[in-house]
């Protein structure tokens, strides 16, 4: 063994365990190790998880609230006319410094793997693209990042977005991204899925689209991506952030569109601090938490995650780049607060998000990547309560950070 974890608690098992380390990977899960490791490590009781998983985050836009003009009313119309006077005038290097402080904040936090955002339209073309292209390299040894190519501007009402698309996944994006819902028309949104269907199969990439970010039940091009990756079978390699217009639709057909994503394999990705904040903007009293439909997709079987999103960006001001917080919120907005419920939000950032991205080897079973985060508590309510950074965070079995918080009451 090269490394030993020394009493860790894991979920769903009694008592206290040893995690044995070699060659990067899980060799052996046991109670009292009876092997000795160069390096050992004391959890003394704390839980330990597979290292978070944050599936959707804008590395371009983070940390542009330093430099922007204030939001006045958080639309999203104002959200994204903020992005335009910044993203024009882009470069690699101030990508690679502001989202190199985003991945630094993630990383203490224990978040290993990013599926970052990059804004690709006729405003700052493929600025952000190479940015966060240059962000997956100087990276490739400490987290694992995937590149969207994202139409932030639609596809059909920004023309030459189409062939901008095309060349970032010629450049090397990882995945296709799409924003059907914000086209003009019913058929405009159709058809733009339909083109990001087209460039994923000629690439071979897997699909992310931001769908029904919106309060208005007649946004409906969500049912059309699951019956779109039925026919396409695209089955588990497509996944959808927001959709807040399904909270909106009648009950009959929610449950119609739930039924198609569980059938479709359409993982779903609710952010739901960002929804907090742009959501509900026209409402009056009573005013909506903007989220989709999280505990239903959930008991419905369907794959459910929770993303970051964005950080200190023109979308939201806060913003840690943190899941265990991201996982906190879900709980107070999904009313996600009785036991078996925390264990579906610690699900939807770790083993929920890596099955969307597909990501290989990741978990606690021998053989799995030794990504892991000794947490600073015992329980996952208590870390959510405390909400402190993980105590350490071993990347590949060694340790890639360390946190310890000091206090002290002058009494
Ligand atoms: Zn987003």
């Amino acid at each position: 063994m090269d490394t030993i974890l020394r009493n860790v608690r894991l979920r769903g098992r009694e008592g206290l365990w040893d995690i044995g380390i070699a060659e990067g990977r899980i060799a052996a899960t046991a109670q009292g190790l009876s092997e000795q490791a160069a390096s050992e490590l004391d959890a003394a009781g704390n839980l330990v998880l597979p290292t978070y998983v944050n599936g959707h985050i804008h590395l371009d836009k983070c940390f542009l609230q330093e430099r922007m003009r204030p939001n006045q009313d958080y639309t999203f119309g104002e959200c994204l006319e903020l992005t335009w006077e910044h993203k024009v005038r882009y470069t690699t290097e101030d990508i690679l410094e502001r989202a190199g402080r985003a991945i630094r904040e993630g990383l203490l936090n224990g978040m290993t793997v990013f599926r970052a955002f990059a804004d690709v339209d006729s405003t700052g073309k493929l600025r952000g693209l190479e940015g966060l292209l240059a962000l997956r390299e100087r990276w490739r040894d400490t987290a694992f990042i995937q590149v969207v190519a994202f139409p932030q501007e639609g596809i059909l009402r920004d023309p030459g977005t189409a062939e901008l698309l095309e060349e970032a996944m010629r450049l090397g994006a990882d995945v296709v991204g799409g924003l059907p819902w914000f086209e003009w028309l019913d058929e405009d949104a159709r058809a733009h899925i339909d083109f990001c269907f087209t460039l994923a199969k000629r690439y071979d990439r897997d699909i992310h689209m931001l769908v029904d970010d919106t309060d208005n039940p007649l946004s409906r091009s969500l049912e059309y991506l699951a019956v779109k990756t039925l026919r396409e079978g695209y089955q588990e390699r497509v996944s959808a952030s927001h959709c807040g217009a399904l909270a909106a639709y009648n009950e009959v057909h929610a449950h119609k569109v739930m039924e198609l994503l569980k059938q479709a394999g359409v993982s779903i990705s609710s952010n739901p601090h960002i929804s907090l904040v742009v959501q509900g903007r026209y409402d009056q009293e009573p005013m909506r938490r903007g989220i989709t439909r999280v505990k239903q997709l959930w008991q419905h079987g369907v794959n459910v995650f929770c993303s970051q999103d964005d950080v200190a960006d023109p979308f939201y001001p806060f913003g840690r780049n943190d899941q265990q917080e991201v996982a906190a919120y879900l709980c107070h907005t999904a009313h996600m607060a009785a036991p078996s419920e925390i264990e579906a939000a610690f699900d939807f950032v770790t083993s929920n998000a890596a099955r969307a991205l597909r990501l290989p080897d990741y978990g606690l079973e021998p053989g799995c990547q030794a990504n892991l985060n000794v947490l600073a508590a015992s329980s996952l309510r208590e870390v959510l309560r405390r909400q402190q950074p993980p105590r350490w965070v071993l990347r590949g079995g060694k340790v890639l950070a360390s946190s310890q918080l000091v206090q002290t009451l002058v009494y």
